[in-house]
């Protein structure tokens, strides 16, 4: 979609052409302009031919148990994101977005992080990403939409900041998607630039932060930005993030097996974590080569030594082992 061309075009139509058009495109979800027929022929054609609304993508095959589906979109310049829709039980559907072309940031764990760093989304191409699911959840049933969205496919969103907070807007406009920004979240590595500009928005997206380590020498070794962002200035940004904003404040942690899972990393994690307003998210890894996940019990373990030292505990179901879903693995296959 090339937003600047539509709204060159209509221009020069009268203004409720305007209306006409954004119900078309973000409400009905149309693909294909011919399905307007509010509008003229000669502008249907015209729009057509000048601002096609093809998302060229293919669905990954392998429909995981939980329902959720993996999508690989390519780009007018060729290059190809993922983004995956994850359907809970409850008929409630969130879109898992990508931020960049690959990632700079080249964590171990992560199969995104080894293609490298190709280039930043526009926001237009992040916003492409939830109209994509969105025309698919309408195909598919049309009494279920996209109710959340989570920056955490590929990319880091803080280094790319201006793009993602220009298509949470985007997609928070009554007049577009109307997703509420409480329905949003964004995760980062620990960019506390990113951080500090969130804590001034307006809006009220949820903030994650992705600690995987409890110390700043493992840290270090799993994920190599945390050599320019250590813990201690991290954790002191999150707090000012809370002050400003009130805001609960969420820490992801990946359970790798024999890596970071032990009961001592558990108790150095629960040190870190006493805060009222920290929750902290075990996740089972997505095994990608290298590493391997925590068992069951062993993240059940985990769980109850952070419990029992006071801290605010969740386990989340993987979005998708089964689904190819650690971010870059589909990515991967294809080429
Ligand atoms: S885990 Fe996230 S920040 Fe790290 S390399 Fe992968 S996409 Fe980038």
């Amino acid at each position: 979609m090339n937003l600047a061309k539509l709204s060159s075009i209509l221009q020069t139509e009268p203004k409720y052409r305007f209306a006409q058009v954004n119900k078309a495109i973000w409400q009905d979800f149309i693909s294909s302009w011919q399905e307007v027929s509010n509008l003229p022929k000669a502008l249907r054609e015209k729009l057509e031919e000048e601002c096609p609304l093809e998302i060229r993508a293919e669905l990954d095959i392998n429909k995981g148990k939980n329902k959720s589906v993996k999508a690989l979109i390519t780009l007018i310049d060729g290059e190809a994101i993922e983004t995956v829709l994850i359907r809970q039980k409850d008929k409630r559907n969130t879109v898992c977005v990508s931020s960049q072309v690959g990632c700079p940031l080249a964590c171990e764990f992560c199969a995104t992080g080894k293609f490298g760093f190709r280039r930043n989304l526009s926001s237009e191409e992040i916003v492409e990403q939830v109209v994509f699911w969105a025309r698919y959840l309408k195909a598919e049933n049309k009494d279920e939409k996209v109710d959340n969205i989570v920056f955490m496919g590929m990319g880091e969103p803080f280094l790319n900041y201006a793009e993602f907070i220009k298509a949470a807007k985007f997609l928070n406009n009554p007049e577009t998607l109307n997703i509420g920004s409480r329905r949003m979240s964004v995760s980062t590595a620990g960019i506390t630039e990113g951080i500090k500009r969130l804590a001034g928005e307006k809006m009220q997206i949820n903030l994650a932060i992705s600690l995987h380590a409890a110390n700043d020498n493992l840290r270090k070794d799993l994920m190599p930005i945390a050599k320019k962002y250590n813990l201690h200035e991290i954790l002191k940004t999150v707090d000012n993030y809370i002050t400003k904003t009130g805001r609960r404040v969420m820490f992801e942690y990946l359970m790798i097996k024999e890596v970071n899972d032990s009961d001592r990393d558990a108790l150095e994690l629960a040190k870190l974590m006493r805060q009222p307003l920290y929750i902290v998210n075990l996740i089972p890894y997505n095994e990608t080569g290298r590493f391997k996940s925590s068992s069951r019990e062993r993240i059940e373990k985990f769980k109850k030594i952070l419990e029992e030292a006071g801290v605010a505990v969740t386990v989340r179901l993987s979005f998708g082992a089964d689904i190819t879903a650690a971010c870059g693995q589909l990515r991967g296959r294809k080429k």
